[in-house]
């Protein structure tokens, strides 16, 4: 115990933890005193740097696969069969899921594409999306790889910041070289859009090192929001094998990556939203309209609504942020 506390306090004093130390903490055995050491302390510091206020953004998936990047863990990837053709929203439906979640409460609106989806078209809808959007809360990018240029035509539509993240098992579970993943990021920054991150998505058979290195990276990237999502079964891929991680071990892992990306990483998220990483110290959830990468109906019946966010926040003794996100500010 000494050491996972000197370890925790070393994180709430705001000091940059080792690789180890960061290892020490993803390697408490669930349920343990010091599982329930780093829970807590994951709520109290990802409460102190949103000063108590947590938050919920909206997400609307725009169309459905099939994708040829065929990461192994999503639903919209050719080679898992889950869908078997391409669909898409019009216009005026992806404005009607976003003003629903604008009115609701959200603090963040994010539009998200499969990464085969025409970028023209994604700049065009979401340009629509901005200027019917009835509040200035931010619109944020879940977009697949693009350059400077891209970056630049984000910006020029209306996109405050991006989503994207440096996958578990990126290159190796996915089609996309770790380095593209940061070239994306890199460029996004560089034409000045704020970059949210997560360590995800999450299996069981995924190493401490591996955890360790993709929430190293996330710290580096100085992001607005890290966090952690497990990965969702998608029954014919070929990683259902390995199953789901439990929320219980979630918490831990939700609080650990909260103290180690430290201070310069004022968000915490989630997803799926769940009472014990909540509890644990994550500050950010999502609501979910239109479609989703672990679902297998184009229009989810996973995803969460903004009442429902508020009501689990509420369960677990958080505060919500009411009107535009402080993350993307
Ligand atoms: S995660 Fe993105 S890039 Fe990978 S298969 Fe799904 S839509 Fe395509």
């Amino acid at each position: 115990m000494t050491t996972i506390n000197k370890i925790i306090n070393k994180a709430l004093d705001g000091a940059k933890l080792s690789d180890s130390e960061i290892a020490s903490l993803f390697k408490v055995q669930d349920l343990s005193e010091e599982a329930f050491a780093v829970q807590q302390a994951g709520r109290r510091f990802s409460a102190e740097l949103l000063k108590g206020k947590a938050e919920i953004h909206g997400q609307i998936g725009i169309n459905v696969g099939l994708c040829p990047k065929n990461c192994e863990f999503c639903s919209f990837a050719i080679e898992n069969k889950v869908f078997t053709e391409s669909t898409e929203l019009s216009t005026e439906e992806v404005i009607e899921g976003v003003l629903s979640m604008e009115a609701a409460g959200a603090s963040a609106i994010y539009i998200m594409e499969t990464a085969n989806f025409p970028f023209e078209k994604y700049l065009e809808i979401s340009s629509a999306v901005r200027a019917a959007m009835k509040t200035d809360i931010p619109m944020i990018a879940n977009a697949g790889d693009f350059d400077d240029e891209g970056a630049k035509a984000l910006v020029k539509a209306g996109f405050k910041g991006i989503y994207h993240a440096i996958r578990m098992g990126e290159g190796e579970h996915t089609r996309i070289p770790i380095a593209n993943r940061l070239k994306t990021i890199e460029a996004a920054k560089s034409a000045g859009l704020l970059v949210g991150t997560c360590v995800e998505p999450v299996g069981p058979e995924y190493s401490i090192e591996e955890l360790v290195e993709k929430t190293v990276l996330t710290r580096e990237m100085e992001a607005v929001f890290s966090g952690s999502m497990r990965r969702t079964r998608i029954p014919t891929s070929p990683l259902a094998q390995w199953g789901q991680v439990s929320y219980a071990r979630m918490a831990t892992i939700v609080a650990a990556v909260a103290l180690a990306t430290g201070t310069g990483v004022p968000g915490n998220c989630t997803h799926e939203p769940n009472q014990l990483a909540i509890h644990s110290g994550a500050n950010l959830i999502w609501a979910e309209v239109g479609s989703n990468p672990r679902d297998t109906e184009a229009e989810t019946v996973r995803g969460w609504t903004v009442d429902r966010c508020k009501e689990i926040y509420a369960e677990c003794d958080w505060d919500v942020l009411e009107g535009s996100s402080v993350m993307y500010s």
